[in-house]
């Protein structure tokens, strides 16, 4: 059975947080003379709802789980940092991630000096899970990944990635940022029988909102408790609650834009796999195609020049050779297309 303070560091265990103003008096009624805030210059000369309770609430029926299995913060990468910082020690503890995937699970480990071990895909960019069991040792306190997989866009398979949870006593965090692009379903509704299972989603993707910063962590209320009490009191700003409680009520018009995303990409691959040059593309689960041409480094170049900015992976791991191509509007994919159909390969 798992348990959580097994594997919390102590520092965070015996913490006592930062208690605002705001969590002292919950109520939204009253003269406030609490918190040194200005009298004038409503609505904003207050500080937000620190647990951003209105748009938990909201979100808790959309996903179904409860208020208090949900942490927000200013991004999906905070979440990912607190999860560091709450769980490895300095110096001591280290996490396993998958090779190729999102840089800013290395970056977030070397901040917080924590050795982050790279367990490689297959070469179909399937999950070695053996590899990452034989990897798992006393001081791996985090398995991350990520499903869909950034930059290789496939998902993994629900069973495998649970299974590595069941044998851990550690946290298996799943970063589901590109869910909603999916034909496969979330692991939330695992939730309630993984008890070291993270869930990480973000209002950056399908949403459209990476400009107003929040990202979404569900676990059980033991571990999201542990990231409310390390986070900067006032993490997520007034203005990003108020618009996306405004989002949350508009789910069809989410669901529009991402079967739109869908039906585009299905264009582009079908597209660009005519052209001789274009010697791969993956099968992709997310709102981007990872696709394989002829000298890469050229061909993203001669994109630049032609102002379209795709992302060279043709250096990493496995993705040899490879660009990274997010979906566009269909007057964007257009032009993506013709660039590429004129681009010769000398
Ligand atoms: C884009 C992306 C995110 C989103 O990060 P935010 O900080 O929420 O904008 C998270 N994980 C992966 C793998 C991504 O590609």
């Amino acid at each position: 059975m798992f348990d959580i303070n097994t594997i919390l560091r102590n520092n965070i265990r015996l913490l006592t947080p930062y208690s605002s103003a705001r969590d002292e008096f919950k109520g939204n009624e009253g003269i406030f003379m609490d918190a040194n805030e200005n009298p004038f210059n409503s609505p904003y000369n207050r500080y937000p709802d620190p647990l951003q309770w209105k748009v938990k609430q909201k979100l808790a029926k959309i996903k179904h789980v409860e208020p208090e299995q949900i942490f927000l913060g200013n991004g999906s990468d905070e979440a990912i940092d607190l999860l560091m910082r709450a769980f490895c020690e300095p110096n001591q503890d280290q996490i396993i991630s998958i090779n190729p995937t999102y840089g800013m699970y290395q970056v977030a480990a070397e901040i917080n000096a924590v050795e982050f071990v790279k367990v490689s895909l297959n070469n179909d960019y399937s999950l070695n899970s053996a590899a990452i069991k034989a990897a798992i040792s006393q001081n791996i306190k985090l398995i991350m990944l990520c499903s869909p997989n950034n930059p290789t866009s496939n998902s993994f398979d629900a069973m495998e990635m649970l299974k590595l949870a069941s044998d851990f006593n550690g946290l298996l965090v799943v970063d589901e940022a590109y869910i909603d692009f999916s034909a496969k379903p979330s692991l939330i509704k695992y939730l309630d029988n993984t008890p070291n299972l993270v869930i990480l989603q973000t209002f950056s993707k399908a949403w459209g909102l990476a400009g107003l910063r929040m990202g979404m962590a569900f676990a059980s209320k033991q571990i999201i408790d542990v990231l409310n009490k390390i986070k900067y009191p006032y993490n997520v700003n007034s203005i990003t609650q108020r618009l996306v409680l405004e989002a949350l009520d508009d789910v069809s018009g989410m669901e529009k834009w991402v079967n739109d995303i869908l039906a585009q990409r299905k264009l582009l691959t079908s597209r660009l796999s005519n052209l001789s040059k274009v010697t791969r593309i993956y099968s992709s689960d997310a709102n981007f195609i990872l696709l394989q041409i002829d000298n890469a480094k050229r061909a993203y170049d001669y994109l630049i020049d032609k102002q379209i900015i795709v992302r060279d992976r043709s250096k990493v791991h496995l993705c040899e050779g490879c660009l990274r191509v997010t979906i566009g509007t269909p007057v964007e994919n257009k032009l993506l297309a013709e660039a590429l159909e004129t681009y010769e390969n000398i």
